[in-house]
């Protein structure tokens, strides 16, 4: 286990110039976007001509080969400012891209990988289904042979940038009744194929400029170029994704806190009651020193666990069993505490913000709904705890 971390001289500059370009770029339109409830469509764009979407892909396929660490650095420095961005980029580059570049053939990282990484396309991915949610393998939208491809049909919802997508890395049932275990693939859907249509898009508590939208399949063809990884092993690709998913979702949720907890800390100092600014009474100061304490140990997290999936590279052949147990226990880890340690210091952070941090529009109160869903979404915390519990009861700590 590699215990000694420090950033390197070109990280740190990477991340000051993301610093400076989210402050000058982003910043100034996410409370607007916020009321509006609009997917922030010009800033988006920005960020993909910046080469923010393909972060940590190798330069020979598009990105800006800076690993799983810079990725994270990024998407600290992102969910200081937004969370709906960070989401975006999240469901865009973990879901998305992870599969092509770990399970793509050459030909299917020049058609889709390379383009994704450059900003040029959108992508989504899609698991969640109305009967198949926490129990993830059991996927009822089917794929049925058709000539030498599939045809799909079948409702996908709750897909983060489903409206948008230019292609959904969408898992659909080659055999409804082998469930994970060989009767899921992971296909490659372009949103302008015939048959496939975007359904309702939900209205949400936070979050406001994603898309969570419904999939409507009806009998999609898809050659077996379209088909990521082998037939009956979409599980996997699924899976492979949501590790690197639930350490990227710890980064952003890592900013979340710490602008949270910036704010706090400035408003104590100026915020006078019965005579003395509210930083001078032990109740607030034990909130700072607790919110500071989730910081400290969850920056560790983060970037180890990113630290080990640079370390292990993203051919999943080249892995071994036991370096894939340790990565999943470890994203599940950092997944949970991330999200349920945001969720209680940006909700101490506005406690400390008395009425105000209750007021509509204030960074506070539109972070404190946009944090809740991280402990649902890329697998609850509940399933969080089985994974990591399984690991502890069948291997030891
Ligand atoms: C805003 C948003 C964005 C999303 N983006 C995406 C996306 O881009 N792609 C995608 O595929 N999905 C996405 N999802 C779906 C998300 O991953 C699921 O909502 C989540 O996995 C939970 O599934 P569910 O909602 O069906 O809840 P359920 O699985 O029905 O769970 C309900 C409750 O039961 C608990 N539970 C279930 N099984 C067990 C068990 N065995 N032991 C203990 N407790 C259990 C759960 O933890 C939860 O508390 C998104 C959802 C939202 C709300």
């Amino acid at each position: 286990m590699a215990i000694e971390f420090s950033f390197t001289a070109d990280q740190e500059a990477f991340r000051d110039a993301v610093r400076a370009f989210l402050a000058k770029e982003v910043a100034p339109i996410v409370a607007e976007m916020d009321e509006k409830e609009e997917f922030p469509t010009a800033t988006v764009r920005r960020m993909q001509e910046e080469g923010y979407f393909g972060v940590p892909i190798p330069e020979e396929y598009g990105g800006l080969g800076l690993g799983k660490v810079g990725y994270c650095l990024f998407l600290e420095e992102l969910g200081k400012v937004d969370a709906s961005h960070g989401t975006i980029v999240g469901a865009h580059t973990s879901l998305g891209t992870t599969p092509l570049l770990s399970y793509g053939t050459e030909e299917q990282k020049k058609r889709w990988l390379v383009p994704a990484a450059k900003g040029e396309k959108l992508l989504a991915f899609s698991l969640t289904e109305p009967g198949s949610g926490s129990d993830s393998g059991a996927v009822h939208t089917v794929a049925e042979k058709h000539g030498d491809g599939f045809s799909i049909t079948g409702n996908k919802i709750y897909v983060s940038n489903g409206r948008e997508a230019d292609t959904i890395v969408l898992m659909a049932a080659n055999n409804v009744s082998l469930g994970p275990n060989g009767g899921v693939t992971a296909f490659l859907v372009d949103t302008d194929l015939p048959g496939f249509k975007v359904g309702r898009c939900e209205k949400k508590m936070g979050l406001h400029g994603t898309s969570t939208a419904e999939l409507i399949l009806d009998h999609v063809e898809v050659g077996p170029d379209r088909v990521l990884g082998e037939v009956g092993k979409g599980f996997h690709v699924a899976m492979t994704a949501l590790d690197v998913g639930r350490v990227s979702l710890g980064a952003a949720s890592l900013g979340g806190m710490l602008a949270a907890t910036q704010q706090a800390v400035e408003f104590s100092k100026n915020r006078t009651q019965f005579g003395l600014p509210i930083s001078e009474y032990e109740a607030i100061q034990f909130k700072i020193a607790d919110m500071a304490m989730r910081i400290s140990a969850l920056r560790y997290l983060v970037y180890h666990a990113a630290a080990r999936q640079d370390r292990m590279g993203p051919d999943p052949k080249s892995w071994s069993r036991l370096e894939r147990y340790d990565k999943t226990r470890e994203a599940a880890t950092v997944k949970c505490l991330a999200s349920e340690w945001a969720s209680e210091v940006i909700d101490e952070a506005l406690q400390i913000h008395g009425g105000l941090g209750y007021i509509r529009g204030t960074p506070i109160e539109r972070a404190y709904r946009d944090a809740r869903i991280s402990e649902i979404f890329e697998g609850t915390n509940e399933i969080q705890r089985l994974v990591v519990s399984r690991d502890v009861l069948g291997r030891g700590l």
